[in-house]
């Protein structure tokens, strides 16, 4: 879950989050060599002496003078526009052959391709004896957590190695009421974005995320925050725990590890939230405006409307609702760029109205649940940009609802009695996490609007 997005700026402006006690720390240090996460530079001092060369152009063969003179020099630079990591260490006045050497040995932990421009980057030297210095290594930390250090080794060779630094794992709890979107409610919950969009994949089985929330529903959440030793915020951990109550009805859901070391969302009872198909087909973080879409309350879609229509704007993601054969990849008149995925011998999904299909979607192709397949659009018989999705049984359209496709996964037995206890600790975790916690206050929710194709047979 940690991710870029992570470094967003924080869209809490009424972040009513408490965070809890401390659990206890997680150290996760990959360099056996460096388990408080300092970085060694373990490299042999020189035993004969050089040429007394100044720094560039500096001897490998350093005989002559004497061995180190100091401690080492560090010369930190950043990553300018345009440049590379060889063009920062020409910079430091490496010379070229060890500079070659070190990023060669670099990339056996890191590619320095994804270097960003600003990135700091320490070089080390070793002063000598006789007034030169010696290349012995360089460091930066690509993200806050972590460190790539490479030192040299032996007389010509350099060695690479990584390190993360010991995070905390600091509970948060969070809830809010949805007033016009989900993903807007989490926001002003202070719930950071890649735990939002957890969040809304985990409950794609179970929401259609543009019909089944009301004004009024709301959700409550328990995340992790990784902090440093130093204090130092560094991104989001897991998504312990969430709940999310529509119409009254509670559906929370655990994280849970298998002792086959499996980690899965669980309901209260122990029965995996994975289903065959997903009821949200779509990036759910973009429908913006999930209310005020049901014009046909009575009716629904299983008469007039074959399908279901979900109102995002174009680009929007669109994901195979599961796992299966592309069946059609083609353009029609009336369901524009249209995919339809087979599922099993009686089981189809089709997609229609994309602006364009994913790459690589065509007749024949395998798909897994949640891939890409296409992209929200407004192409053949549409009055504006949304998805039209199809459960076909036997090749007749059906209500999605009456398809109801459980994986089955419930555990059972000691494994279940695991889960019971797990649940338990997550349920006090977020008990004393929210001490004081007071529920979000959204604004009022923006007029419904209607978009898309609602009335129409074949939209
Ligand atoms: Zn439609």
């Amino acid at each position: 879950m940690r991710s870029r997005l992570s470094r967003l700026p924080t869209l809490a402006l009424l972040a009513i989050i408490t965070a809890g006690a401390l659990t206890p720390a997680t150290v996760v240090a990959r360099n056996a060599d460096a388990p408080n996460g300092r970085i060694p530079h373990s490299y042999k001092p020189a035993v004969k002496p050089s040429m007394a060369l100044e720094g560039a152009v500096e001897a490998k063969d350093d005989a002559e003078d004497g061995g180190p003179a100091g401690p080492v020099d560090r010369q930190t630079l950043s990553i300018g526009r345009g440049d590379t990591l060889m063009d920062l260490l020409a910079t430091a006045k490496v010379p070229t052959n060890d500079a070659h050497d070190a990023v060669a040995a670099l990339r056996e932990v890191y590619n320095p391709r994804r270097l960003q421009v600003g990135q700091h980057v320490t070089v080390l030297f070793e002063p000598r004896r006789g007034g030169s210095r010696k290349f012995v290594g360089f460091e930066f930390a690509p993200d806050p957590l972590r460190s790539v250090s490479i030192a040299r080794k032996g007389e010509t060779g350099f060695t690479s190695s990584q390190t993360e630094k010991p995070v905390t794992r600091k509970p948060v709890a969070a809830q809010g009421v949805i007033r016009s979107s989900l993903f807007e409610a989490g926001a002003q919950a202070g719930v950071p974005i890649s735990v939002m969009m957890a969040f809304i994949q985990n409950f794609s089985y179970d929401v259609d995320f543009q019909r089944d929330l009301q004004p009024g529903d709301h959700f409550e959440i328990l995340y992790e925050k990784l902090v440093t030793a130093e204090g130092t915020q560094a991104g989001e951990g897991e998504l312990l725990y969430a709940s999310l109550t529509l119409s009254g009805d509670d559906m929370p859901i655990y994280r849970f590890k298998t002792r086959d070391g499996r980690i899965d969302y669980y309901n209260g009872d122990g029965e995996s939230i994975r289903r065959a198909l997903l009821r949200t087909p779509i990036d759910g973080a973009r429908i913006t405006s999930g209310f005020g879409m049901r014009h046909h309350p009575i009716l629904g879609f299983s008469k007039m409307h074959k399908g279901v229509d979900f109102g995002a704007p174009t680009g929007t993601p669109i994901y195979a609702a599961g796992r299966g054969t592309i069946e059609m990849a083609e353009r029609s008149s009336s369901y524009g760029n249209y995919v339809r995925i087979r599922h099993n011998t009686e089981i189809s999904t089709a997609y229609a109205h994309m602006s364009r299909f994913a790459k690589s979607i065509q007749r024949g192709a395998r798909v897994d649940q949640g891939d890409i397949i296409g992209y929200v659009g407004t192409t053949g018989r549409s009055t504006g940009p949304h998805l039209h999705y199809e459960v076909l049984k036997a090749g007749h359209q059906v209500n999605p609802r009456s398809v109801d496709l459980p994986t089955g996964e419930k555990l059972e037995g000691r494994e279940l009695q695991a889960f019971q206890q797990a649940r338990r600790s997550i349920e006090k975790m977020f008990d004393d996490s929210r001490g004081g916690m007071q529920l979000a206050r959204t604004p009022a929710p923006a007029p419904a609007e209607e978009k898309g194709c609602n009335k129409a047979s074949s939209c």
